[in-house]
């Protein structure tokens, strides 16, 4: 049974049939899947919710498909893991790390938006998907195509990690790198959608992928017992993950499946790449483009779409932002990993190290409960750590040669 009552305009309110749109045709606003929030209270509990197997589809009458999935039926559902030491680290007396690092089947975040854009793609008949992306998203449909049957184009700007370039091509996807940066690859997109009739997810499907980022909001707070954190950190590229987890909030504040609690949001960002938090930190949701450079290349989005509606739920909440230079990304990346045994791709060093530097600024109260998204994988990023290895030795296979050079040097350091 499905809850969906359509789409509606973020601006002027126009309602349109779930169709594949993202902007309204009169103001060009995004448009927002809307629910029949009473229907759905009075038909599921939390109890029945709970009960259900572990993926992102316990939530499946809070996302926008009218069948069963035709892909990413195992997306979801990782891990909320308490993170004591980190928490020692930061200073902060309640933390929990949301750990998408270990996200099916790519090892992200983007592994659940992608499911929501391609089951719906099935459902429009749509046999050709494609997206823009700055790496994590392409890997993401690229597997879910080749999983679902279906082909698929991706859009990267040239200069992405080379794991994630061959995290495409390995699917069989047909892997397009552009000349330019990532608004540039998206603009292309656009025009794409307009002369091929495909199914490309962060363009025609946009409305309905971005609903796909809600069920990490709803794990966190069914992962809590059902109790949202007073303070989380989300990182930001186009904007979209951080006004879902607030959308998701809110819906089971209204399902009246948590108590209310007025989280706040903070967005992170790379100090290369900024224009969000930029922002927020002059008080407005008006964005200022900028052009990226960055080790995150995850987030390198110099014109966010819900750039402004991020900024918004931002300075709504009571939260901030902060940004991150590349050194700090990688001692972020350090502790995460030193201190929790999580090894979180380059916008994972970005979200710790913005926690930091927020708990440090007294923005993040350490008496309150607080979650970091760390939303994709170390090892999709090591080439950002290679200037900073640790030098190792090599040793013959004798114990003399252990105590010698192994064990001596230790005492060295530890005296
Ligand atoms: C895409 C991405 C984000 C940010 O997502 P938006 O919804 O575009 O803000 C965060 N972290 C990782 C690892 C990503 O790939
Ligand atoms: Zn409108």
């Amino acid at each position: 049974m499905s809850f969906i009552q359509g789409l509606k305009c973020r601006e002027c309110s126009r309602t349109y049939p779930a169709k594949p749109l993202a902007t309204c045709e009169e103001c060009w606003a995004p448009l927002e899947v809307v629910y029949d929030y009473e229907a759905l209270a009075r038909t599921l509990k939390r109890e029945e919710v709970a009960a259900r197997e572990g993926n992102m589809w316990r939530y499946r009458e809070l996302l926008p498909l009218n069948s069963p999935p035709a892909v990413g039926e195992h997306t979801g559902f990782t891990p909320l893991v308490p993170a004591p030491k980190l928490a020692e680290a930061l200073g902060v007396r309640e933390l929990h790390i949301k750990n998408d690092t270990v996200n099916y089947p790519t090892l992200s975040f983007k592994d659940r938006v992608v499911a929501v854009a391609l089951s719906k793609a099935r459902e429009f008949g749509f046999d050709t998907v494609g997206c823009s992306s700055t790496g994590n998203l392409g890997n993401s449909v690229a597997a879910q195509a080749a999983a679902g049957g279906f082909k698929s184009f991706i859009f990267v700007p040239a200069d992405i990690e080379p794991e994630k370039i061959l995290g495409t091509q390995i699917y069989g996807a047909e892997l397009v790198k552009v000349d330019g940066n990532y608004d540039q690859v998206n603009r292309l997109c656009s025009e794409i959608s307009q002369k091929y009739n495909w199914g490309i997810v962060n363009v025609n499907l946009r409305s309905y992928y971005s609903e796909g980022s809600k069920t990490l909001g709803y794990e966190v707070g069914e992962q809590l017992g059902w109790r949202l954190p007073q303070n989380i950190v989300i990182p930001m590229a186009g904007g979209s993950l951080i006004t879902k987890v607030q959308k998701a909030f809110t819906e089971l504040q209204t399902l009246g499946w948590v108590d209310p609690v007025p989280t706040r949001f903070y967005g992170a960002q790379a100090t290369g790449c900024s224009p969000i938090t930029t922002a927020v930190k002059k008080g407005v949701c008006d964005i200022e483009p900028q052009k990226p450079n960055t080790l995150a290349k995850s987030l390198a989005i110099g014109n966010p779409a819900d750039g402004y509606y991020a900024a918004k739920t931002i300075l709504d909440s009571g939260g901030w932002g902060e940004d991150a230079s590349d050194d700090e990304i990688v001692a972020g990346i350090k502790l995460l990993a030193t201190t929790e045994g999580i090894f979180g791709e380059t916008a994972g060093g970005v979200t710790v190290a913005v926690a930091r530097k927020l708990i440090e600024q007294g923005r993040i109260d350490r008496e309150e409960s607080l979650v970091l998204a760390i939303t994709g994988n170390g090892l999709k990023t090591v080439a950002a750590l290679a200037a900073t290895a640790v030098k190792s030795v090599t040793i013959r296979p004798k114990l003399n040669d252990f105590e010698e050079t192994v064990m001596k040097n230790r005492e060295a350091v530890s005296v």
